[in-house]
């Protein structure tokens, strides 16, 4: 029997909560561009996960929720809308076809992430994760062009495919209201002492920064 919807947010819920007391603050330099997948997202609002929380805490649990709605969306594609599907088949096998698919199989803590990162300014990288993957598509030939009749009814078969997500999307939010308090007080128990003990060292390292020798904060 299929999981209802209540049942798969509750057990992403529940991964998340058991992934969350490993989560560190990043100690390498943030993104320059928010996170499409997290910056507004409705999901993270519904379940009190604010801009206020890292994005790293975020994202793991707004990549959970997504996979949810694309699970829903495949389905009720596979039911109701041949051409997108059939697209979809023909899409699926040119990627298998790619000798080298970094993107995939990642945890859901990195997965929508950029692969490489942020590039410093006049040190260039020797290669990237996403110029590799990007030659390995380009040795894929492409998909045949479509019809223009063709065109518009996979549009149309798109757009209905958007609006159930949407609908799976705020159903979602709504079974979320219901983990709010568990999920503010497990921010509050792992994530919240971190950044405390974060700002606090760095408060320490401003009051002192030429002397190097003395930490005002070491007992003695
Ligand atoms: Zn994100």
């Amino acid at each position: 029997m299929e999981r209802s919807l209540e049942t798969q947010v509750s057990q992403a819920v529940d991964a998340w909560l058991r992934w969350l007391p490993r989560w560190q603050p990043a100690t390498h330099r943030g993104r320059v561009a928010p996170c499409r997948r997290c910056f507004g997202s409705p999901v993270l609002s519904a379940v009190g996960l604010g801009a206020d929380v890292p994005h790293g805490v975020q994202h793991g649990l707004s990549t959970r929720m997504k996979a949810i709605v694309d699970a829903a969306v495949a389905e009720y594609t596979s039911r109701n809308l041949p051409m997108l599907q059939a697209e979809l088949d023909q899409q699926a096998a040119r990627n298998r076809a790619r000798t080298y698919r970094p993107a995939e199989g990642l945890e859901p803590e990195f997965e929508g992430l950029p692969l490489d990162p942020e590039p410093v300014a006049g040190a260039p990288f020797l290669f990237t994760i996403s110029g590799l993957a990007q030659e390995s598509d380009q040795a894929v030939p492409d998909l045949p062009p479509l019809s223009s009749e063709a065109k518009a009814a996979l549009r149309q078969e798109v757009g209905l495919a958007d609006d159930y997500a949407n609908m799976i999307g705020r159903e979602i939010c709504a079974v979320l209201l219901h983990h709010r308090l568990r999920v503010q007080a497990a921010v509050a128990q792992h994530v919240e002492p971190q950044i405390e003990a974060m700002l606090a060292e760095l408060t320490r390292s401003l009051d002192a920064p030429f002397e190097p020798g003395i930490d005002p904060g070491r007992e003695s």
